[in-house]
């Protein structure tokens, strides 16, 4: 991706009602899905990722719930790759086996012996889970999401030393904690201290919100009309919880302009009767 459209996407994201960074790399992310479905489910360097590694529990069910039967031409690879790594620590761990143990522990010499035998085996077997079996490749998602945002942090700092660019930061969502603690070492100390000083008026803001929502708990000003205030509770939880972490339908069922959104809405209602 140039600098350029990465400052294009990064802008879009500033429209978008959520944390600039978390948007962004939710649309990185459906991305990968898209090339994942239309080609690199059978590309060999795909396989070999996914052989050493794989996709981690939530990504791994993104992927499998969109690309559905196309991906058994990479589980297939897959399965046959783990089925021989499995195979390879067994026959480690079958070293020394054929050794006559029983007839060993009958003297002290052989006792020590069938000791020293055990501890090999277990070393043996700890060596080949080690080099076959664990993980030497991280998710491919997760991995990108990585790179996402360190790039992600870097074209906004660029764009943070512009005036115009600031504007159009502080009227956007803002920067999720995560993402706000991963941006300020790159930025400059200008764009450092514009972000957390940004950061800073939305915490009191947000801490204003929680004050005034427990002021309305209290019996003397229960019957006065709730407000914002009454979603404190989910702006502190997208605040705190970056959604481009998120599996996809949770951050859906989060959108309220998604049909998913309903239902939040009602749960918001619910609380807030309840209360
Ligand atoms: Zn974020
Ligand atoms: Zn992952």
């Amino acid at each position: 991706m140039t600098d350029t459209l990465a400052e294009w996407e990064l802008r879009q994201a500033f429209r978008h009602p959520g944390c600039p960074i978390c948007t962004v790399i939710q649309n990185n992310t459906e991305r990968f899905y898209r090339w994942f479905i239309l080609e690199t489910y059978g590309q060999l360097p795909m396989l070999e990722t996914l052989s050493r590694g794989g996709f981690c529990p939530i990504h791994g069910w993104e992927v499998a719930v969109r690309a559905g039967q196309r991906i058994s031409f990479t589980y297939e690879f897959v399965v046959q790759d783990r089925a021989a790594r499995l195979r390879s620590a067994l026959t480690s761990a079958r070293a020394y086996a054929w050794w006559p143990v029983s007839v060993l522990r009958a003297a002290a010499l052989g006792r020590r012996l069938t000791g020293w035998m055990a501890r090999r085996r277990r070393e043996r077997l700890a060596r080949a889970i080690r080099l076959s079996l664990a993980p030497s490749q991280p998710c491919p998602v997760c991995d990108q999401v990585k790179g996402d945002e360190r790039y992600a942090y870097r074209v906004l700092a660029r764009l943070l030393e512009h005036d115009e660019e600031r504007a159009a930061y502080q009227a956007s969502a803002g920067l999720c904690w995560h993402h706000l603690t991963g941006a300020l070492p790159v930025a400059t100390p200008t764009v450092a201290t514009f972000l957390a000083e940004d950061g800073l008026r939305r915490l009191e803001a947000l801490g204003q919100d929680f004050r005034e929502y427990f002021r309305k708990l209290d019996y003397r000003f229960a019957s006065e009309p709730r407000g914002a205030e009454q979603r404190a509770w989910l702006q502190a939880a997208r605040y705190l919880a970056p959604m481009g972490h998120l599996p996809a339908c949770l951050s859906e069922a989060l959108d309220p302009n998604s049909p998913l959104g309903p239902l939040l809405r009602e749960r918001t209602r619910d609380l807030a009767a309840s209360t």
